[in-house]
This record gives C-alpha cells, structure tokens and sequence, in this order.
C-alpha cells in the first residue's frame, strides 16, 4: 500500500525536539514539518522524527508524511476483501498504545471502480479519479484513540436496521444479504438494552457490523469486524452471541468512555466483558448471566493456578495474551458482577450511567469509575477498590517480558 498523512499535532511538552510514533514495516518516502523536512529514523519499535529546532509547549504544527510498504501486522482478507484490525499503526504513522491521545481522523481510501468501502464515521464523499479509479473520503464524527482506526474495501453483500435515529449496516464479502440479516437480527436489541443501561444513545449516527471469514472479534470506533466462526451458529443460542454485544458495547465503553492510559485497560475490557454477562441475562435469563460469569472465574482460576493474579490496574506486563485477558477481561467482568451485588441493582446501574455519561468522549481512570459508584450508593467504596483494582498493599513482582498483544 501507499498513503499520504498529515497529522496536526500540539506540542504538549516544552523544548520538544522529537517526535514519536510506534515503529512498522512501512518506507518513508517524504516528511516535513509546516513544510521544512524532517529526518525519519526507527530505533526498538520507534519511529522518531528530529525536529529541526525544539517546539515550545501549546506550539500547533503539521506533519506531512508520504510512505509506502507491505504493512507486517493489521491486514486481513480473503479474495474479495481488505480489512484491517487492531493494528492501526502498522499501515499508517501514529502511536499505538497511546489510547489516551485521541485525534480527529479523516481517510480518503482510493480504490478500484466499484469496490465498496468502509471506515471510521460517514463515507462524506465518492469521486472519480483520472485512471478510473475512485476515492472514497470518510470522516469521524469524534476524536478516536488510534487503535481504534481502520477501514475494509471489497465488494460486499449489505443490509440493514434502523434504531431511533441511528443507521445499522450489515456487510460482507462471504454472507449474502439474506444471511446478513438472520445473523444481526438481535443487534438493534442489544444496542436499545446497552443504551438503556449506559444512560447513553447509540455514540454514532451509523455503526456497522462486517462480517468476515474466521474468528475475527475486533471492534474498529464506529463498526466492528466479525468473523463466521466467532458467531452463533443456529438462533437463539446464548453461548455464542458473545461477540456481536462485546464489540457493539465497546462503543460506549473503550470508544467512548476510554482509559487513559494501558493500566486501566480493565475498564475497556471488563466492563464490555461484564456487559456482555449483562446482555445475556436480560435475553435468556439469569442462567446465562451465571454461564457467562462461570467462563470469566474459570479464566481467572487458570491463571491462579499458574501462580499469576495481579490487581486489576496493575502496571506490569503479563507473560500471555490469555494471562493479561484473565485479570483484565475475565477478573474485571468479576468485579462489576461484585460491585453489583454489594451496591444492589439502583445504585450500581445508576452508578454505571454516570460514569459513562459524565465521561462520554473523554479518559478515565478507575478512580472515575470508583467515585461514581460512590457518589451512586453514598458508601466508601475505597477498599474494595484498593483490594481488587489498585492493589495498594500488594508488593507487585518484576514483570516478565512478553510482547504486545492486541485488544479486542
Ligand atoms: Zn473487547
């Protein structure tokens, strides 16, 4: 692939005289700063751009970047189709676990004549180019974390749903449009029962869902990607709807309501993972719930087993990806199903609703999500937090190495 980026950016320190980005596979072919060029160079997983002279804080410049490359990670299809997933910084310049920087995003994907697209936010416009081509420009309707930037190009079967004001779409390159609908049938129930329960509309006016070969389970900030075989395969079976409401809930919380930083990932992960619990009990009944929450203690208990608990914002790196999912995803499901019973349905839902409204398009921490189940249920609710999130009196170990591994 080959791309054109501009970023805007605001220095937020002073004297910077580098900037940083996360490293990939792509060649750099030009960069400049407000127009004067600037040296690339990649060292252990960054890429830096020297600054000419230093930035002083609050300075307001733009970074021009043309590039192209085999991107070695975040791009999946099959014969009809391009998608990415997770990776957003492996086929373009931006930081990628940075989830605290948000950024406005815009994409012109410049694609073969009659290849549909799909990105973050509205396709805002469709023109011919010379060669007989096309370019496709989309726009978000928020700033997004970077992880959560991607786009698909293919030529896809599509259906869709109406909630309220909001659009569903339905697309893929292996379902027809027939087999679109049955597999999304519930997803504008799911999106009435999450708004409901995060006091919030639907954040986008168009989510979609892309349905795609595999096990694919990604959310991207306005659609997700869903793989055939991470979904139900016959109606109405509540073990394996999980997908479908895990990705759509994290479009109020990990979207939306985002953590600050990585050591509060438990908020994108466990309360989308609590959700989807959450979801099941109100569609099948408690017995669902209760399944749900079983599959989430047995995670835990594995990693117990191989000696490995860690408070839930704990700061270290885990040895594995299901390891780091066990406390982050599994143990945080397990304490909002904790705080629920200990607060009683009132005050936890209501409790739930404020933290997602009063933080609706910003950061959090868990100390935001701690004092608004506070301020939901009058108690101090300070211990429980040290005890199972901050883990204020466990000496935390060295960290083993692991590599980075995705969200979904
Ligand atoms: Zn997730």
């Amino acid at each position: 692939m080959a791309g054109r980026e501009t970023i805007t950016l605001r220095a937020t320190g002073d004297r910077l005289q580098r900037l940083g980005f996360t490293g990939n596979a792509l060649s750099i072919d030009s960069a400049t700063l407000d127009g004067v060029p600037v040296a690339a160079s990649v060292q252990e997983d960054v890429l830096s751009f020297d600054l000419p002279k230093p930035l002083a804080r609050g300075r307001i410049v733009r970074l021009a970047l043309t590039y192209h490359g085999r991107p070695a990670r975040g791009l999946s299809g099959s014969a009809t189709s391009l998608y990415t997933t997770y990776f957003a910084c492996d086929w373009m310049i931006c930081p990628q676990d940075r989830f605290g920087d948000k950024a406005a995003f815009s994409l012109a994907l410049r694609v073969p004549t009659g290849m549909d697209t799909l990105s973050v936010g509205r396709l805002i416009a469709r023109a011919p180019t010379r060669d007989g081509g096309e370019v496709h420009r989309w726009k978000a309707p928020r700033p997004y974390s970077p992880y959560l930037f991607g786009f698909a190009v293919g030529r896809f079967a599509r259906a869709g749903d109406r909630i309220g004001s909001a659009k569903l779409s339905y697309l893929s390159d292996v379902a027809d449009t027939a087999e679109l609908k049955r597999r999304f049938a519930e997803t504008s129930q799911m999106v009435q029962f999450l708004s409901d329960r995060a006091g919030a509309p639907l954040p986008v006016s168009e989510y979609s869902q892309l349905l795609v070969e595999g096990r694919e389970a990604q959310e991207a900030a306005t659609y997700s990607v869903l793989g055939v075989d991470a979904l139900a395969t016959k109606a109405d079976d509540p073990t394996e709807d999980w997908a479908v409401v895990h990705e759509l809930a994290h479009q109020w919380w990990g979207n939306l309501v985002t953590c600050a930083t990585l050591q509060d990932f438990w908020l994108n992960e466990g309360i989308t993972t609590f959700m989807t619990a959450a979801w099941k009990e109100h569609r099948y009944g408690r017995a669902a719930y209760d399944a749900e929450l079983a599959v989430a203690r047995g995670r835990l208990d594995k990693a117990r087993a191989a000696g490995f608990d860690k408070p839930l914002a704990w700061d270290g790196r885990y040895p594995n990806l299901a390891t780091r999912r066990a406390v982050q995803y599994s143990k945080g499901a397990l304490f909002m199903d904790h705080l629920r019973a200990i607060l009683g349905e009132d005050a936890f839902w209501a409790g739930l609703r404020r933290y997602t409204r009063k933080h609706a398009g910003g950061l959090v921490t868990s100390m935001d999500l701690e004092k608004a189940m506070e301020a939901s249920s009058g108690r101090d609710l300070h211990p429980l937090f040290s005890e199972w999130v901050s883990g204020a009196d466990n000496a935390s170990e060295p960290p083993p190495p692991a590599a980075p591994a995705p969200a979904s």
